[in-house]
């Protein structure tokens, strides 16, 4: 059983853990840096405790601090959110040997997929396509050379611990290979601490659909659907829909079914999310990500289930309430990131909000650790808010998108607000024919 649950993040995802737990009688404690002291996460939990100046590195991947905060308040178990140690299997080890539940997969799980060489090597074997591409780290420029000539050009530079579309370089021909080599292998190292690189076939306009999958520790896996991301910008994701627009009944059952069938082979524990490229009718395997999802919320909206009270009852050791076939589609949903950023160049917009309206109305979502008079510190993720709104179709849920987007009001700092609801009420994404560098072309066209 867990009583005290300590969420090591901040921002909306802190929050969002804080209401699972209200919602399960799991007492509270967040922790936090000097920079979050005034935030809403702080006000909410029933405990909050300081562990260290604003630069994460010396707060929230502070390992060594969030154990003795876990210490002092008696918290059992430690959810690490997304971003900062979600992903590090040390850290989950560490949670573990000091006798605290991690909610959160199984640490060597976490290790696998956190090579991501290691991570397509296992789904390959599971019976998953993945994309063509080299079967390890590239030696040398000459070895890089000679697979970039084998897999055909275009390719893809991409980092082996990479995340947050770091570290990869879209490589059209042989002449720009090795520069592109130096300069992915110096995002890795300093991004990662690590510079290996692995080279991939570039897909040409392919979407990005990944699926949702929940294994609790009686051997029992579920997938709750797709989520289609197509619309990034620089390989990351900005708009985020459930179900997809493009995938149909079939495809989505043989898919679900292999995923499922995979990870219970694997023996995956808790939330991930299997991400792949589809394009010409077709799954490539990229990644997995071991830990809970910014999107999340769409997925909610069209099964009913609450992820993150999975996840604590999963670590908790319960079984999943309900099997694959209890699970259904209800409707359409999407899910917009509300950053503190310039519409325009995207440069961070730090500061004071001085005023915060959040729209509502019938379903509306939003998670959002705003309140007026916050002051968005300049030290993290420039995510302010996600609006998700759920309606009973692709068609109606547009239309509610624009209604909402248009209520949503944040003053004293610029917010991507007025670029999302262009995005809208863009034509190609109303037809759903859009592909992961369809933004930016976009964006580009518009000037
Ligand atoms: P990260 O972990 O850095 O986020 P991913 O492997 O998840 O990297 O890829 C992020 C995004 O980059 C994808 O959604 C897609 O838009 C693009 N991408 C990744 N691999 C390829 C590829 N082989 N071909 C085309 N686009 C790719």
């Amino acid at each position: 059983m867990i009583r005290k649950l300590l969420v090591a993040n901040r921002g909306e995802v802190a929050l969002r853990i804080l209401r699972a737990c209200r919602e399960m009688d799991i007492k509270t404690v967040v922790v936090h840096s000097t920079a979050d002291t005034d935030s809403m996460p702080v006000r909410l939990a029933d405990e909050s405790v300081c562990i260290g100046p604003p630069p994460a590195a010396q707060s929230y991947l502070d390992a060594r601090q969030i154990l003795a905060a876990a210490e002092i308040t008696g918290a059992d178990a430690i959810h690490p959110g997304y971003g900062f140690l979600s992903e590090n299997a040390a850290f989950a080890r560490m949670v573990e040997e000091h006798g605290y539940v991690f909610v959160g997969p199984r640490p060597e799980h976490i290790e696998l997929m956190g090579d991501k060489i290691a991570a397509k090597r296992t789904m390959q074997r599971l019976g998953i396509p993945v994309v063509p591409g080299s079967d390890g780290p590239v030696a040398s420029p000459e070895e890089a050379v000679r697979l970039a000539r084998e897999i055909g050009y275009p390719v893809l530079v991409k980092a082996v611990a990479g995340g947050g579309g770091r570290g990869m370089k879209v490589v059209r021909d042989e002449g720009e290979l090795v520069d592109a080599l130096e300069m992915a292998a110096r995002e890795a190292r300093a991004g990662f601490g690590d510079a290996r690189l692995y080279l991939e076939k570039f897909l040409e306009r392919p979407r990005h659909i990944e699926f949702q999958v929940l294994g609790d520790r009686h051997g029992q896996v579920v997938h709750l659907f797709e989520r289609d991301c197509s619309i990034q910008r620089r390989h990351q994701k900005v708009v985020e829909e459930a179900p997809s627009p493009v995938l149909d009944e079939e495809v989505r059952r043989r898919m679900g079914a292999l995923v499922v069938r995979a990870m219970a082979e694997l023996g995956y524990v808790n939330a991930g999310t299997l991400e792949f490229l589809y394009a010409d009718g077709a799954f490539y395997f990229i990644e997995m990500n071991t830990r809970l999802q910014v999107e999340h919320p769409v997925t909610e909206a069209i099964t009913d289930v609450d992820i993150v009270r999975e996840q604590i009852r999963i670590a908790a050791g319960e079984p999943l309430g309900f099997d694959q076939e209890e699970l259904r589609i209800e409707g359409h949903a999407i899910e917009f990131r509300i950053t503190a950023e310039d519409p325009a160049t995207f440069l961070p917009t730090p500061g004071r909000v001085t005023h915060w309206h959040p729209p509502g109305g019938p379903g509306v979502r939003v998670d959002s650790h705003l309140y007026a008079g916050y002051t968005v510190p300049p030290y993290y993720d420039s995510l302010i808010a996600k609006l998700v709104v759920h309606d009973r179709d692709r068609a109606s849920c547009l239309k509610r998108a624009a209604r909402s987007l248009a209520e949503c009001v944040v003053d004293g700092i610029p917010s991507t607000i007025p670029l999302l609801r262009t995005i809208v009420e863009d034509e190609a994404v109303h037809l759903g024919r859009v592909d992961t560098g369809w933004l930016e072309r976009w964006m580009e066209a518009r000037g």
